[in-house]
């Protein structure tokens, strides 16, 4: 079987069976990761200018017919097509002038055409509307030569929607496209989720705030400002709880304050492998939490810890940055969006060609950071990858276009060959 053939439609990215080594196959992971998370149950009623990227809270219908009445769809003349008799050409008077916001009916008569602008309403009794450009003027009389056909130019009552047709379906954030949809089904106020409350900090004893002086075998604390960006979402309320040194005490401290803060989810990064300074699991274990899954079959990321603290999802992400940013984006991300209400909780995958063949080690799914570097004949992104030792290289991961999912069970993938890829 070659690799594209295992990709299945709904865009598991990864369901070989990679039980090697007691490790928990990602997209098992993702399931777990994804049973964790049950949508916040609160919403709130917002106007619609204050709920841009909020979560809509239920499915929205149309109130009435739209548009509410036939309405011209070009500037011209409206008229009764029954009145052109005979052969053509045609000459009508013209009995007045309508405009958008003007009422209906204003000022037609049998017999007359109606000069009329785009968007104001149609007559009842005219059933056409010809444009300016088909007409000649002359001393308040219009000529036509050809015979419009009923109905043309005229945007007729629900010719986009009925009344109780789906408009929206819940689950989705209101960008520009959904906050035109309510307003144009008159919704003043949204019904939305409550924001999701996401508190984080990264622990480590060599962590120093990025600027700040560093002393020996001190660096910059890049997985705080990496969480903070992708937690800037205007669904979601953050608690920054800082960076925490490699001390039991403290890092029990700082769950605390997390679950004062009546947190939804707490994220950490580092500590949640087995060495000596790695005391994130024991601490969630003290504070009577549990963690369903550790040991994933995915590279980079191995040691990302999810579980529950009471009420709270706990995602451990693991120290080195990239399986930081890889684990939040495949494992992190999606239960976040499930814990804000957003039906779609998983990542979006697009198709590309490998530029060049790799042998590997089978056993973990695998996300590459990779660059385009073209496209072939087909018009699909050729993809080059960026170097297999990878999970502490920030340079490589600012350098990529996206992550090249290589499946757990593949040892060599060939040139040419079809992979998944998220693309940033
Ligand atoms: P850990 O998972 O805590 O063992 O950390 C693994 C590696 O990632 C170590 O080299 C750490 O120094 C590094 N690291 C951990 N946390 C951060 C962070 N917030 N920013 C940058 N590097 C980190
Ligand atoms: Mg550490």
């Amino acid at each position: 079987m070659n690799t594209s053939e295992r990709f299945t439609p709904d865009g598991c990215v990864c369901d070989a069976e990679a039980k090697a080594g007691g490790l928990i196959p990602f997209e098992t992971a993702v399931s777990m990761a994804l049973d964790l998370a049950l949508p916040v149950r609160e919403t709130e009623w917002l106007p619609i200018e204050q709920a841009t990227d909020r979560v809509l809270a239920g499915p929205v219908s149309a109130p009435a017919a739209l548009p509410m009445f036939n309405n011209s769809a070009m500037d011209g003349y409206a008229l009764r097509t029954r009145d052109l008799t005979g052969d053509g050409p045609w000459t009508l008077p013209v009995s007045g002038r309508t405009a958008a916001g003007d009422p209906a009916d204003a000022g037609f008569a049998r017999g007359t055409a109606l000069r009329i602008l785009t968007g104001a309403a149609v007559a009842s009794e005219a059933d056409a509307v010809v444009t300016q450009e088909a007409v000649d003027v002359r001393a308040g009389r219009i000529t036509l030569r050809r015979r419009p056909d009923p109905g043309s130019n005229i945007r007729r009552r629900g010719e986009d929607l009925c009344r109780g047709d789906d408009v929206l379906p819940a689950g989705i954030a209101i960008g520009p496209r959904q906050a035109c949809a309510l307003a144009y089904c008159g919704a003043a106020e949204i019904e939305v989720r409550r924001k999701v409350r996401v508190a984080i900090f990264s622990t480590g004893s060599e962590l120093r705030p990025p600027g700040a002086a560093l002393g020996p075998g001190q660096i910059w604390n890049c997985n705080l400002s990496m969480l903070t960006a992708a937690l800037t979402q205007s669904w979601v309320e953050v608690v920054d709880l800082g960076a925490i040194p490699d001390r039991p005490d403290e890092l029990a401290e700082t769950l605390a304050s997390a679950f004062g803060q009546s947190a939804d989810l707490i994220i950490s990064t580092g500590g949640v492998s087995v060495g000596d300074e790695d005391h994130m699991r024991g601490v969630v274990c003290r504070a009577g939490g549990e963690i369903a899954a550790l040991r994933i079959a995915m590279k980079p990321g191995k040691p990302v810890a999810m579980g529950r603290i009471g009420p709270a999802v706990f995602v451990g992400l693991p120290g080195n940055p990239v399986a930081a940013f890889v684990a939040w984006h495949m494992l992190g991300a999606p239960v976040l969006k499930r814990l804000g209400g957003i039906a779609a909780p998983r990542e979006r995958l697009s198709r590309v060609r490998l530029g060049s063949g790799l042998s590997r080690f089978p056993g973990r799914c695998e996300f590459r950071p990779a660059r385009i570097l073209g496209r072939d004949p087909g018009g699909l992104d050729i993809v080059g990858l960026l170097s297999s030792s990878f999970s502490a290289r920030v340079g490589l991961l600012a350098a990529a276009d996206g992550l090249a999912v290589i499946p757990a069970d593949a040892e060599r993938v060939p040139e040419g060959e079809l992979l998944d890829f998220i693309r940033f």
